[in-house]
């Protein structure tokens, strides 16, 4: 099995470094894969809303981001091997493309954190950057965002909007972007730019990076009561997936 079916999503059951090899897949293909990396909310979301639940699994990779998700794949005995979070994958990744033909566009994040971040990316990876474009815009603006991305001549697109956004965005777009690969990233880019901290290393590696956003970032705890009601509904409902 290379998938684990959580609540209706199909999660690819690879950890960072099969991640990183499937994209460098995508980036020698011809058509734009898009690439997800969904916690416990966004399969919560999923689980709600069957348009949604499609469009995850319309995904050429997913990856388990989240304790939550761990841990659900857990029960379901049909196990992941290891988180595979957005940010380290896109860190590897840019480790692989350093000093290479690849190109990447930064997409998402408030008015200066992509160029910000663009920045940081080229000095600490040696990875071209082929373009910035910031987060905030109103829907009448969609094209002519696509249309600079594809006239950047980037191959790879980290986008940036939050979840869902980002991947609704991305599953619109697919068909009209030149890219190969096109991934969600989350608040990633803040974290390149230095804007946001990311977890230290000890939270992240026991499963406590939702206490420690918790605390820094209190008034989010209303988005964390998804956890335990993920916890439950995998629990009860979990099992009436089949695993294929
Ligand atoms: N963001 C954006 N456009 C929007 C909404 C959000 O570019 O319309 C950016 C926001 O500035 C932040 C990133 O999306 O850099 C992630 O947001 P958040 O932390 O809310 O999402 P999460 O990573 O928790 O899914």
């Amino acid at each position: 099995m290379d998938k684990v079916n959580i609540l209706g999503v199909k999660v690819d059951k690879v950890g960072i470094d099969d991640a990183v090899e499937k994209i460098l897949t995508f980036l020698s293909g011809d058509k734009c894969a898009k690439i997800y990396t969904p916690n416990s909310e966004i399969i919560m979301l999923g689980y709600q809303d069957s348009d949604f639940l499609e469009l995850l699994n319309r995904a050429e990779l997913l990856t388990a981001d989240g304790i939550g998700v761990v841990k659900a794949s857990d029960i379901l005995k049909n196990p992941v091997p290891e988180r595979a979070a957005g940010y380290d994958i896109a860190c590897k990744l840019l480790k692989k493309i350093a000093d290479t033909e690849h190109k990447l566009f930064l997409f998402g994040g408030k008015p200066g954190v992509a160029e910000k971040a663009a920045e940081k990316i080229k000095d600490t990876y040696g990875v071209t950057i082929a373009g910035t474009r910031n987060g905030y815009f109103k829907p009448e603006e969609t094209d002519s965002i696509v249309a600079q991305i594809n006239e950047s001549g980037a191959d790879l697109l980290f986008v940036c909007l939050g979840a869902p956004k980002q991947e609704k965005w991305i599953d619109d777009n697919s068909r009209k972007l030149n890219v190969k690969a096109a991934m969600g990233v989350g608040g990633s880019l803040d974290v390149f730019a230095g804007t946001v901290e990311r977890a230290p290393e000890f939270y992240c590696n026991h499963g406590l990076e939702w206490f420690y956003r918790l605390m820094k970032e209190p008034w989010r705890a209303k988005r964390m009561l998804a956890l335990p009601k993920f916890a439950i509904t995998v629990l009860v409902h979990g099992r009436k997936y089949k695993q294929e």
